[in-house]
């Protein structure tokens, strides 16, 4: 190796410097060369790092561990990876190195600088060969003694288990593996986003920014709907621009990671970028596409008046001109289109299709096969026509109203709360709809293809991933019981019955009032046998009639149903069941058939309980009915806050499980109508009093052994889910749609809590 500094900063980096700084801190170096303002940074060399291992005396110690061990051979691996790791936390760094990076940390700014720290691995024969992801990142950092800290651990991150064993496995010697570490200046973003330097679709010079407050996890994670601009950049000017109403913003906090917050409201409307600003950043998206030949997809982050340029990498999206859609006029703007309307992303998906606004029941017989049903709020009587169609719109709700669920579980894309579809849509009208996003489009636009990264390796794909917490999966409709155990998932842990019921038609009062109890019993038992028999052996949660009555109106029967002012807070769930005894029993006699075919399996669950004498009530009704209630399994749904706070007496009068109902416990904690689309912004699962009541029904059932899982909507939001698992909770129970996702993001958090508890000891 020539004679290469310890410490290179990004100015300074040339190519041929890839094999010194890695890929990583090459791509910045050449973004900084082009003239992008990239967030400062300097690269502490991979020479740096091997006269580390000379000086300190411990190359030997570390390359003949290396050298004897068998990657096959599990424990040795493990034990030979926290022994070399070791060896490089506890070696001295040397003198002169310590030295330039403090001095380069002080030229940066010094002890309130925060910066992120880096790995960027690199092999002298081969500099740009992939060893993304299995070396260290730590982010956050401040002050000298904890950056020192921060590069020894990126260093030591070279020899972590999965590290070795992949270099062995694809024949790199580990002499000839080198690692350098860059330390970059964390931008505290005011604005941040994301770019396309050309039309993701059709390729054209349109310049699309998606702009939110705060850091820019918002935008790239989804959890907020940004504004969307589009530059012209023949004309040099801001052709269109939709203002979305940002509820959500994730800030820094302190020096441990990130936290959301919720938008001031002068914010919330207010738009993210001034036209000078989206011009400025265009430009700066232009010189990154002419120098890389290729339209960019880039990171973007505003502090004051200074733009940062973070990643810059090309787009994979953009379709060839001649692969455009007949007739499309190249017009179109937004990320696939035109936007006309905006709402909640309730249900993935992209489908175009034909509006058909429905504003009775009645008239659901206009709706065809694909076309696109649009309405106030979707009923139980609208399911049927909800199977037709490619999209639904409505004008009110939030991610957890009747539209949402069934949808999803329909795998039907749907945009919820957009408050004006059924005024400012028309029967007959193209449209497309944008279910993640929540957007409608005009016409009929196409979306991209999935990005290459996103399609994992069929490998990686098939590789089941075990996860010591349980991740099980919402149904709500029998026919969505295939589909469910497709996921793999580990049992189902809410099977809402009321979707089957009120889909038949007619309330359970109508049977009993038209002699018609075993027809009643017969549909129940063959829907819930449906999803019994699609999960063999694993646990199958059924839920308790729970359908307010608004929802039973509309029904045969439902026409004696009374009129609550709030439904939400009325005769529904367990309650509604302990009154109406001849209800009760005949979901309870589905049940017992259920049992008595050998489906012990079946678990059985009341929802809306606020006492525990409502839990041992229903209980005493089950065996006056002749269910053996001590050996069957009975639990209780945790959706009011004073189910949480007597958690302990539930557990005492004798309940086996419980799960979070998170959707009834926000809008029950925080005084927030889960349906109402005016307050939708206020909702928030990650609510502190939320968090602490479920942190404390989690520690009670966990002393008492008793499986604590949730079914709410959070249960599909990977970082609601990552927190608790940290916090112990037994199992989850996520939509069809996110269970994969879910499944993932509990492995990583229990690896992580493995992988600290290990730290910790050694
Ligand atoms: C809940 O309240 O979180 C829940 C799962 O029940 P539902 O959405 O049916 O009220
Ligand atoms: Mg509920």
């Amino acid at each position: 190796m020539k004679e290469i500094p310890n410490v290179l900063w990004l100015e300074e980096i040339k190519k041929e410097d890839i094999p010194s700084v890695g890929g990583k801190g090459a791509s910045l170096g050449e973004m900084a060369a082009i003239g992008l303002p990239v967030p400062r940074a300097f690269v502490v060399t991979a020479q740096a790092f091997r006269r580390f291992l000379v000086e300190a005396g411990i190359e030997d110690k570390i390359f003949s561990r290396l050298g004897n061990l068998d990657v096959d051979d599990t424990a040795a691996l493990e034990s030979v990876s926290r022994e070399v790791r070791e060896i490089v936390l506890n070696a001295a760094m040397p003198d002169r190195i310590r030295q330039e990076i403090v001095e380069a940390y002080a030229r940066m700014g010094g002890e309130n600088t925060i910066v992120a720290v880096r790995s960027s691995a690199t092999a002298e024969d081969l500099p740009d060969a992939s060893f993304a992801g299995q070396q260290e990142t730590f982010l956050n950092i401040v002050g000298d003694d904890a950056l020192l800290d921060a590069v020894q651990r990126c260093w030591a991150s070279l020899y972590g288990a999965r590290a070795i064993y992949y270099r062995a496995k694809q024949g790199f010697d580990d002499r000839s593996v080198n690692i350098a570490v860059v330390v970059q200046e964390l931008i505290p973003s005011e604005k941040s986003g994301v770019m396309f330097t050309s039309h993701p679709v059709t390729g054209e010079p349109l310049t699309i920014i998606e702009a939110s407050w705060g850091l820019g996890e918002a935008v790239v994670s989804g959890s907020v709907s940004p504004d969307n601009y589009v530059f012209d950049l023949r004309t040099e000017r801001v052709v269109d621009r939709l203002i979305a109403e940002k509820a959500i913003m994730i800030v820094p906090e302190g020096r441990h990671g990130t936290k959301t917050i919720q938008t001031p409201p002068e914010k919330r409307l207010a738009p993210v970028l001034s036209d000078d600003e989206v011009a400025r950043l265009a430009m700066l998206g232009k010189i990154a596409e002419d120098h890389y030949g290729v339209p960019q997809d880039i990171e973007w982050a505003i502090v004051g008046e200074e733009i940062y340029i973070l990643q810059s990498r090309p787009i994979t999206t953009i379709k060839q001109p001649e692969a455009r859609r007949a007739g499309e006029t190249g017009k179109k703007r937004g990320a696939l289109g035109t936007v006309i309307l905006q709402g909640q992303g309730a249900s993935p998906g992209v489908a175009s299709g034909r509006v058909v606004i429905v504003h009775d029941v009645k008239d659901t017989s206009a709706v065809k096969e694909g076309d696109i049903l649009v309405t106030t709020m979707t009923n139980p009587d609208m399911v049927p026509a909800m199977r037709r169609v490619s999209a639904i719109i409505t004008d009110e709700g939030g991610m957890t109203c009747h539209a949402a669920i069934v949808s999803r579980e329909l795998g039907t894309p749907a945009v919820v709360g957009t408050k004006k579809a059924t005024k400012v849509l028309k029967d007959g009208q193209i449209v497309t709809v944008d279910g993640e996003k929540g957007l409608v489009y005009e016409g009929a636009v196409e979306a991209p293809a999935p990005a290459a990264s996103k399609a994992a390796p069929a490998a990686v794909a098939a590789a089941p991933i075990i996860t010591a917490t349980l991740v099980k999966v919402n149904v709500s409709l029998p026919e969505a019981a295939a589909r469910a155990a497709a996921t793999g998932a580990d049992g189902v842990g809410l099977l809402r019955i009321e979707h089957l019921i009120l889909g038949l038609g007619k309330t359970p009062s109508w049977y009993i009032e038209h002699g018609a109890e075993e027809e009643f019993v017969t549909e129940l038992y063959t829907g819930i046998k449906t999803v019994l028999d699609a999960f063999p052996g694993k646990p199958v949660w059924v839920r308790t009639l729970d359908a307010p009555t608004d929802e039973f109106r509309n029904m045969e029967g439902g026409e004696e149903e009374p009129i609550e002012h709030n439904p939400m807070l009325g005769w529904r769930g367990i309650r509604r069941d302990l009154e109406t005894p001849d209800q009760f029993r005949l979901q309870v006699e589905a049940f017992k058939r259920l049992w008595a075919a050998g489906y012990d399996n079946l678990g059985v669950m009341f929802p809306m309980v606020n006492h525990p004498d409502e839990f041992t009530r229903a209980r005493a009704m089950m065996r006056d009915w002749g269910v053996d209630v001590d050996n069957v399994t009975l639990g209780i749904m945790i959706e009011i806050p004073s189910s949480v706070v007597l958690i302990e007496d539930f557990i005492r009068a004798g309940i086996r499980f419980a799960s979070f109902g998170t959707n009834d416990l926000i809008q029950y904690t925080l005084a927030i109508d889960r349906n109402n689309e005016n307050v939708a912004w206020m909702y928030q699962p990650e609510h502190p009093a939320v968090l602490r009541l479920i942190d404390y029904a989690i520690s009670a059932c966990r002393r008492h052994g008793v499986e604590c899982s949730i079914c709410g909507q959070a249960g599909s939001d990977p970082r609601m889910v990552t927190w608790l698992v940290e916090h112990g909770i037994s199992s989850v129970s996520a939509n069809i749609d996110a269970v994969s996702r879910i499944r993932e993001a509990v492995a990583r958090k229990e690896k992580q809590i493995l992988l600290d508890a290990a730290r910790r000891d050694a």
